[in-house]
Protein backbone atom coordinates (compact mmCIF):
# COMPACT_ATOMS: atom_id res chain seq x y z
CA UNK A 1 0.00 0.00 0.00
CA UNK A 2 1.10 3.40 -0.92
CA UNK A 3 1.74 5.81 1.94
CA UNK A 4 -0.11 9.90 1.25
CA UNK A 5 -0.64 13.04 2.39
CA UNK A 6 -2.81 16.10 2.13
CA UNK A 7 -2.08 19.64 4.28
CA UNK A 8 -3.70 22.51 4.20
CA UNK A 9 -2.67 25.45 6.24
CA UNK A 10 -0.01 28.30 6.36
CA UNK A 11 2.26 28.71 3.94
CA UNK A 12 5.35 26.43 3.54
CA UNK A 13 7.64 24.90 1.90
CA UNK A 14 7.16 21.47 0.33
CA UNK A 15 10.26 20.31 2.16
CA UNK A 16 8.84 21.08 5.32
CA UNK A 17 5.74 19.13 4.85
CA UNK A 18 7.17 16.02 2.92
CA UNK A 19 10.65 15.72 3.38
CA UNK A 20 11.95 17.02 6.51
CA UNK A 21 9.47 15.55 9.27
CA UNK A 22 10.78 12.74 11.10
CA UNK A 23 8.76 9.68 10.39
CA UNK A 24 7.11 11.30 7.22
CA UNK A 25 6.36 10.95 3.67
CA UNK A 26 9.72 10.98 2.73
CA UNK A 27 10.98 8.03 5.37
CA UNK A 28 7.53 6.26 4.52
CA UNK A 29 8.91 5.55 1.41
CA UNK A 30 11.64 3.31 2.90
CA UNK A 31 10.49 2.70 6.59
CA UNK A 32 6.95 2.63 7.21
CA UNK A 33 5.87 2.16 10.40
CA UNK A 34 2.05 1.50 10.15
CA UNK A 35 2.35 -0.50 6.89
CA UNK A 36 -0.01 -3.91 6.63
CA UNK A 37 0.58 -4.48 3.14
CA UNK A 38 3.59 -4.18 1.36
CA UNK A 39 7.22 -3.51 2.50
CA UNK A 40 8.39 -0.18 1.14
CA UNK A 41 6.91 2.49 -1.12
CA UNK A 42 9.65 2.27 -3.90
CA UNK A 43 7.77 2.70 -7.00
CA UNK A 44 7.74 6.32 -7.56
CA UNK A 45 6.42 9.17 -6.32
CA UNK A 46 4.30 12.28 -6.35
CA UNK A 47 3.86 15.97 -5.25
CA UNK A 48 0.81 18.16 -6.08
CA UNK A 49 0.38 21.62 -4.88
CA UNK A 50 -1.34 25.21 -5.47
CA UNK A 51 0.25 28.40 -5.54
CA UNK A 52 -1.60 31.50 -4.77
CA UNK A 53 -3.70 32.83 -7.48
CA UNK A 54 -3.46 29.95 -9.91
CA UNK A 55 -6.20 27.31 -9.69
CA UNK A 56 -4.66 24.73 -11.62
CA UNK A 57 -1.98 22.84 -9.38
CA UNK A 58 1.23 22.10 -10.05
CA UNK A 59 2.88 18.23 -10.29
CA UNK A 60 5.84 17.03 -9.70
CA UNK A 61 5.96 12.97 -10.27
CA UNK A 62 8.82 10.19 -10.95
CA UNK A 63 8.92 6.71 -11.70
CA UNK A 64 11.63 6.23 -9.41
CA UNK A 65 11.55 6.00 -5.34
CA UNK A 66 11.69 9.67 -3.75
CA UNK A 67 15.20 9.23 -2.04
CA UNK A 68 16.85 8.76 -5.60
CA UNK A 69 15.75 11.96 -6.56
CA UNK A 70 17.91 14.35 -4.69
CA UNK A 71 16.99 17.22 -7.23
CA UNK A 72 13.36 17.08 -5.58
CA UNK A 73 14.39 17.35 -1.91
CA UNK A 74 16.18 20.62 -3.13
CA UNK A 75 13.44 22.11 -5.10
CA UNK A 76 11.36 21.62 -2.71
CA UNK A 77 13.06 23.42 -0.32
CA UNK A 78 12.05 26.59 -2.35
CA UNK A 79 8.82 25.75 -2.96
CA UNK A 80 5.88 27.42 -1.25
CA UNK A 81 2.20 26.38 -0.86
CA UNK A 82 -0.48 26.26 1.38
CA UNK A 83 -2.12 23.23 -0.25
CA UNK A 84 -0.29 19.67 -0.81
CA UNK A 85 -1.19 16.52 -1.59
CA UNK A 86 1.75 14.30 -2.20
CA UNK A 87 1.93 10.04 -2.11
CA UNK A 88 4.97 7.38 -2.71
CA UNK A 89 3.99 4.72 -4.22
CA UNK A 90 4.23 0.64 -3.96
CA UNK A 91 2.55 -0.59 -7.03
CA UNK A 92 -0.25 -3.15 -7.12
CA UNK A 93 0.89 -6.00 -9.69
CA UNK A 94 -0.07 -5.85 -13.15
CA UNK A 95 -0.47 -2.30 -13.16
CA UNK A 96 1.43 0.47 -14.99
CA UNK A 97 4.93 1.03 -13.59
CA UNK A 98 5.40 4.72 -14.73
CA UNK A 99 5.00 8.17 -14.02
CA UNK A 100 1.59 8.49 -15.40
CA UNK A 101 0.95 5.80 -12.24
CA UNK A 102 1.92 7.71 -9.86
CA UNK A 103 -0.20 9.95 -7.57
CA UNK A 104 -1.27 12.42 -7.23
CA UNK A 105 -3.76 12.23 -9.92
CA UNK A 106 -5.06 15.38 -11.13
CA UNK A 107 -8.09 17.42 -13.66
CA UNK A 108 -8.61 20.82 -13.78
CA UNK A 109 -8.53 22.17 -10.34
CA UNK A 110 -8.47 18.49 -8.23
CA UNK A 111 -5.68 16.38 -6.82
CA UNK A 112 -6.22 12.50 -5.80
CA UNK A 113 -4.35 9.70 -4.61
CA UNK A 114 -5.88 6.17 -3.78
CA UNK A 115 -3.79 3.99 -1.01
CA UNK A 116 -4.80 0.42 -1.71
CA UNK A 117 -6.90 -1.70 -4.20
CA UNK A 118 -9.30 -2.74 -6.57
CA UNK A 119 -8.87 -6.85 -5.85
CA UNK A 120 -11.20 -7.43 -9.10
CA UNK A 121 -8.28 -5.43 -11.29
CA UNK A 122 -8.63 -5.94 -14.16
CA UNK A 123 -10.95 -8.45 -15.27
CA UNK A 124 -13.83 -8.21 -12.79
CA UNK A 125 -14.11 -4.61 -13.00
CA UNK A 126 -16.13 -4.48 -16.02
CA UNK A 127 -19.30 -3.52 -14.69
CA UNK A 128 -17.53 -0.60 -12.82
CA UNK A 129 -16.26 0.69 -15.72
CA UNK A 130 -19.49 0.47 -17.66
CA UNK A 131 -20.67 3.31 -14.96
CA UNK A 132 -18.40 5.54 -17.25
CA UNK A 133 -18.75 7.03 -20.67
CA UNK A 134 -16.13 5.89 -23.20
CA UNK A 135 -14.61 9.22 -23.43
CA UNK A 136 -13.62 8.90 -19.54
CA UNK A 137 -12.14 5.34 -20.11
CA UNK A 138 -10.25 6.78 -23.07
CA UNK A 139 -9.04 9.60 -20.82
CA UNK A 140 -8.14 7.00 -17.53
CA UNK A 141 -4.72 8.57 -16.81
CA UNK A 142 -3.48 5.33 -16.38
CA UNK A 143 -3.72 1.25 -16.68
CA UNK A 144 -4.16 1.10 -13.47
CA UNK A 145 -6.59 0.30 -10.46
CA UNK A 146 -6.56 3.69 -8.97
CA UNK A 147 -6.88 5.47 -12.40
CA UNK A 148 -10.55 3.91 -12.82
CA UNK A 149 -11.47 4.22 -8.96
CA UNK A 150 -10.45 8.20 -9.75
CA UNK A 151 -12.87 8.29 -13.43
CA UNK A 152 -15.61 7.02 -11.70
CA UNK A 153 -15.14 9.67 -8.52
CA UNK A 154 -14.45 12.54 -11.10
CA UNK A 155 -17.38 11.47 -13.27
CA UNK A 156 -19.47 12.67 -10.32
CA UNK A 157 -17.11 15.81 -9.88
CA UNK A 158 -17.99 16.78 -13.48
CA UNK A 159 -21.64 16.36 -12.91
CA UNK A 160 -21.61 18.73 -9.98
CA UNK A 161 -21.48 16.41 -7.28
CA UNK A 162 -19.94 17.54 -3.79
CA UNK A 163 -16.46 16.14 -3.25
CA UNK A 164 -17.77 14.23 0.00
CA UNK A 165 -20.87 13.20 -1.61
CA UNK A 166 -19.00 11.79 -4.74
CA UNK A 167 -16.07 10.65 -3.05
CA UNK A 168 -18.71 8.02 -0.46
CA UNK A 169 -20.83 7.57 -3.24
CA UNK A 170 -18.29 5.68 -5.43
CA UNK A 171 -16.37 4.24 -2.59
CA UNK A 172 -19.49 2.34 -1.49
CA UNK A 173 -20.30 1.24 -4.38
CA UNK A 174 -17.24 0.02 -6.06
CA UNK A 175 -16.55 -1.60 -2.02
CA UNK A 176 -19.82 -3.17 -2.47
CA UNK A 177 -18.77 -4.78 -5.88
CA UNK A 178 -14.60 -5.70 -5.21
CA UNK A 179 -12.80 -6.62 -2.30
CA UNK A 180 -9.76 -4.21 -1.71
CA UNK A 181 -9.06 -1.02 0.23
CA UNK A 182 -10.26 2.49 -0.64
CA UNK A 183 -8.10 5.03 1.16
CA UNK A 184 -8.48 8.15 -0.85
CA UNK A 185 -7.46 11.83 -1.07
CA UNK A 186 -9.21 14.30 -2.97
CA UNK A 187 -8.37 18.10 -2.96
CA UNK A 188 -9.68 21.29 -4.83
CA UNK A 189 -7.12 23.56 -3.24
CA UNK A 190 -8.90 24.64 -0.18
CA UNK A 191 -11.02 21.54 1.28
CA UNK A 192 -9.19 18.13 1.15
CA UNK A 193 -11.97 15.02 1.24
CA UNK A 194 -10.45 11.77 2.63
CA UNK A 195 -11.41 7.96 3.44
CA UNK A 196 -10.26 5.36 6.00
CA UNK A 197 -11.69 2.05 4.47
CA UNK A 198 -9.53 -0.71 4.90
CA UNK A 199 -6.33 1.02 5.46
CA UNK A 200 -4.61 3.38 8.71
CA UNK A 201 -5.19 7.28 8.25
CA UNK A 202 -4.40 9.74 10.79
CA UNK A 203 -5.48 13.31 11.39
CA UNK A 204 -3.19 16.06 12.84
CA UNK A 205 -4.51 19.41 13.85
CA UNK A 206 -2.31 21.73 14.53
CA UNK A 207 -1.96 25.75 14.55
CA UNK A 208 -0.04 26.01 11.20
CA UNK A 209 -2.23 23.71 9.71
CA UNK A 210 -4.31 20.24 9.48
CA UNK A 211 -2.58 17.44 7.97
CA UNK A 212 -4.27 14.15 7.08
CA UNK A 213 -2.15 11.12 6.31
CA UNK A 214 -1.96 7.14 5.80
CA UNK A 215 0.66 7.35 9.32
CA UNK A 216 1.70 9.59 11.24
CA UNK A 217 5.09 11.78 11.42
CA UNK A 218 7.05 11.74 14.70
CA UNK A 219 6.28 15.36 15.24
CA UNK A 220 3.15 16.48 16.86
CA UNK A 221 -0.24 15.15 18.19
CA UNK A 222 -1.63 13.14 15.20
CA UNK A 223 -4.77 10.71 16.26
CA UNK A 224 -6.31 7.74 14.24
CA UNK A 225 -9.51 7.94 12.31
CA UNK A 226 -11.52 5.04 12.34
CA UNK A 227 -12.06 2.70 9.53
CA UNK A 228 -15.21 3.49 7.66
CA UNK A 229 -14.90 7.34 7.95
CA UNK A 230 -15.42 9.71 5.61
CA UNK A 231 -12.97 12.65 6.36
CA UNK A 232 -13.52 16.21 5.55
CA UNK A 233 -11.05 19.00 6.79
CA UNK A 234 -10.49 22.42 5.63
CA UNK A 235 -8.47 25.72 7.29
CA UNK A 236 -10.51 25.66 9.90
CA UNK A 237 -12.30 22.22 10.99
CA UNK A 238 -12.24 18.73 10.91
CA UNK A 239 -15.17 16.66 10.15
CA UNK A 240 -15.79 12.68 9.89
CA UNK A 241 -18.61 11.12 8.91
CA UNK A 242 -19.35 7.31 9.25
CA UNK A 243 -19.15 5.69 5.93
CA UNK A 244 -20.88 2.11 4.48
CA UNK A 245 -21.42 0.34 8.25
CA UNK A 246 -18.69 1.31 9.78
CA UNK A 247 -18.39 2.43 13.48
CA UNK A 248 -21.20 4.65 14.56
CA UNK A 249 -23.10 4.52 11.73
CA UNK A 250 -26.92 4.78 12.46
CA UNK A 251 -29.04 1.92 12.06
N1 LIG B 1 -3.28 0.39 -6.50
C1 LIG B 1 -2.51 1.58 -6.47
C2 LIG B 1 -1.28 1.51 -7.35
O1 LIG B 1 -0.96 0.50 -7.88
C3 LIG B 1 -2.13 1.97 -5.06
C4 LIG B 1 -1.20 0.97 -4.47
C5 LIG B 1 -0.97 1.11 -3.01
O2 LIG B 1 -1.69 1.74 -2.26
N2 LIG B 1 0.05 0.44 -2.64
O3 LIG B 1 -0.62 2.48 -7.49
Amino acid sequence: MCRHLAYVGDETTLRALVVDPPGGLYEQSWRPRHQRHGTVNADGFGVGWYVDGDPVPARYRRAVPIWADPSFADVARVTRTRVLLAAVRSATAGTAAGEEAAAPYRDGTWLFSHNGTLDAWPDGLGPLAADLPPEDLLRLEARCDSALLWALIRRRLADGEPAGAAVAAVVERVAAHTAGRFNVLLTDGETVTATAYGDTLFVAERPDGVRVASEPSDDGDWRPVPDRTLVTADRKAVRFRPLGNGPGRPP
